[in-house]
């Protein structure tokens, strides 16, 4: 194995020092090779991931959600994909809990150097990738509004008190949806693409009924409703582990488009980050990048 640690410095000095002394001890009792790269920026990652792709068979990607889409965007510029492991860091870290990794460390190794990784879906709105959500309308713009300090000591918590906080501004649309050869019209107050079963830290095993990681599809559900009718629909979703709830506009599919009727200004989220406005075409490019997964993990989504 010829490994590529990526690490975000935002996310902690203690923590980082920690996960490079186990890093190299782990890969020195291997005598695999490991060398250590630290963002110098926000995009840097991806620029190297990109750049360095031919180097590497493995990115082992150390930070949060943002940083493993940095990266993931990277590889997929890329002909020759080196496989991806997570080593969480930070508050919230949707895709480490979905792949199974957790603060853990020498587990974290174990499983990179005792599993295969697997061929896993990446997604695409417009012309940026991400891994295991998007969406647009109440609460997507929450996770880039929460701010840093609460984040970090409410963790999920804080999304939840920015979302309450923007309820009365309400952002709203009426959507085109064309997918599976149907075109269907909704007002949406919140639109949510999801790959997996989590979303800012709420487990969702209920979401989808059959979708994987690498079955070339994603679940898409819409909220309607204002107010308080919103508030409680969500906090229903949240208490139900994301089970569909009555009349609500649920569908699964590898591509679809979106257009909002009445304000072209809708802003779309994807894993965290504001990436685009107004219309996208969504697809879902199946086994792009092999992940490193924990073998529980792998039984239930793959
Ligand atoms: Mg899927």
């Amino acid at each position: 194995m010829k490994a590529l640690l990526l690490i975000n410095p935002a996310s902690g000095r203690e923590k980082v020092d920690k996960i490079v002394e186990v890093a190299k001890r782990r890969f020195l009792e291997k005598e695999y090779h490991l060398d250590i790269y630290f963002s110098k920026c926000a995009g840097d990652l991806t620029e190297k991931a990109r750049l360095w792709a031919d180097q590497y068979d493995t990115y082992i990607t150390c930070g949060g959600d943002g940083t493993i889409n940095e990266v993931v965007n990277g590889v997929m510029q890329s002909e020759v994909r080196p496989s991806i492991a997570v080593i969480p860091i930070g508050t919230v870290n949707d895709v480490a809990h979905i792949l199974g990794f957790s603060h853990n460390l020498e587990k974290n190794f174990d499983i990179i150097f005792n599993t295969e990784p697997l061929p896993t879906d990446i997604n695409k709105i417009n012309d940026h990738y991400f891994v295991y959500v998007a969406g647009a309308g109440y609460l997507t713009e929450v996770s880039y509004k929460a701010d840093r300090q609460e984040k970090k000591k409410y963790g999920p918590l804080a999304y939840l008190k920015t979302g309450i906080q923007g309820l009365s501004k309400k952002p709203f649309f009426k959507a085109m949806v064309q997918c599976n050869d149907e075109i269907y019209v909704r007002n949406v107050s919140l639109l949510l693409v999801l790959s997996a079963d989590r979303f800012g830290g709420f487990r969702l095993p209920f979401f989808s009924k059959k979708n994987k990681l690498n079955d070339g599809l994603v679940d898409i559900r819409i909220f309607e409703g204002r107010d308080v009718t919103l508030l409680i629909k969500l906090a229903m979703f949240i208490l139900l582990l994301g089970r569909k709830q009555y009349k609500q506009f649920h569908f699964t599919t590898g591509k679809a488009t979106i257009t909002p009727l009445n304000n072209n200004h809708v802003k779309w989220n994807a894993d965290g980050e504001l990436v685009t406005k107004g219309k996208i075409e969504l697809e879902v490019i199946p086994k792009a990048i092999k992940f490193y997964v924990n073998p529980k993990r792998a039984k239930k989504l793959y």
